[in-house]
């Protein structure tokens, strides 16, 4: 075993996270599940969400007889709703191929949507105990850190040393500590912003820790500018509650329900007409919400439209009245689920 990895078990002995709810069983399921939730997303704010699935969903067959509204529903809230969809179609297909079990072998886990290298490497270490590098954020920074490797780890060359410096100090024993302690570390210690180098087990021989140029690394990716798109979204009211649409399965928010979106050339109380067969008596205009994705900025313009009479029958499948004091178990994009709560306010 490397004096690096070494230190790291050392350290994971005394400072580490044992006690977090999916490694207690860290069983192949669960550990899946938290490592699709933790992507992109911090471990506080994953425990409610992952405890709330794991309770609905216990293993893979109830996750993949599911329908996949009731689980986009408990992913709500958690972002790149790519995941919940990928998850849940990787357990239909698990119960298809392979009678329910989760595969033992790297090639097989990543051949699963949803899975990449690391993230298949991480649920066969924490698992089943064997020996795969990984690479997520926190193991990026850690090691680009330690060995001060320049360069933004999206660029394929950067990524290769970086894949290379963790196959080289991922150990043969206690790998699934291994593992969970070079996450922690990048977790607890080795943060982004104000890295504790004082106390890091890995100071001895931190290269960028030695030059006092931490920040540094990672390498930053190039910028670009970031595009902003607008949009429209009708809030229309009825007695019964908001009309929500299914929003197509691809493309953003995919799956989840949403408000309609009106064209520029939409004119809501039109809209109305149209398509819900009724009046619209007033149509109020909120400040535009901004909603900011990874790539892009989305502009929301709210508009309020309060409807007369009676709606004509909406179909059941693509559409629903939205009431938000007892609101159906459906999939809502966060901007969604704001503007419904301002509305409820308002009310
Ligand atoms: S010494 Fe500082 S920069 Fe280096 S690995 Fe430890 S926390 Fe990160």
């Amino acid at each position: 075993m490397s004096d690096f990895s070494h230190r790291l078990l050392d350290w994971y002995q005394r400072h580490g996270r044992h006690d977090l709810p999916w490694q207690t069983p860290a069983s192949p399921y669960r550990v899946w599940v938290s490592e699709v939730m933790l992507q992109q997303t911090q471990v506080a704010t994953v425990i409610p969400y992952f405890e709330r699935f794991i309770k609905r969903f216990p293993d893979i067959a109830s996750l993949a007889a599911a329908p996949l509204d009731d689980v986009l529903h408990l992913w709500s809230g958690l972002g790149y709703y790519a995941r919940a969809r990928n998850l849940h179609r990787a357990a239909a297909l698990v119960c298809k191929k392979n009678d329910g079990k989760f595969p033992e072998d790297l090639d097989s886990v990543c051949a699963l949507p949803g899975i990449g290298r690391s993230t298949a490497g991480a649920i066969l270490s924490l698992s089943m105990h064997q020996r795969h590098p990984i690479l997520d954020g926190n193991v990026k920074r850690v090691l680009a850190r330690h060995a001060a490797i320049p360069g933004w780890p999206g660029e394929p060359k950067v990524a290769e040393k970086l894949w290379a410096m963790s196959e080289r100090h991922t150990p043969r024993a206690q790998v699934a500590d291994y593992t969970q302690a070079i996450m922690d570390l990048g977790a607890t210690l080795c943060t982004r912003r104000n890295p504790d180098c004082l106390v890091c087990p890995l100071s001895g021989d931190c290269q960028a820790h030695q030059a006092a140029t931490v920040h540094e690394y990672p390498g930053k990716k190039p910028r670009s500018a970031k595009r902003v798109k607008e949009t429209t979204m009708l809030l229309a009211v009825t007695e019964e509650g908001v009309l929500l649409e299914k929003r197509p399965a691809s493309g953003i928010w995919g799956g989840l329900w949403g408000l309609p979106e009106l064209t520029d050339q939409d004119v809501p109380t039109q809209w109305c007409r149209q398509r819900l067969g009724c009046d619209a008596h007033t149509a109020e205009t909120w400040p535009v919400y901004r909603h900011s994705f990874t790539h892009f900025d989305l502009d929301i313009l709210p508009v309020v439209v309060r409807l007369d009479g009676a709606v004509a029958a909406v179909d059941d499948r693509a559409q629903l009245w939205y009431n938000i004091n007892s609101p159906a178990r459906v999939g809502l994009a966060a901007p969604v689920t704001a503007l419904l709560k301002k509305l409820h306010a308002s009310l």
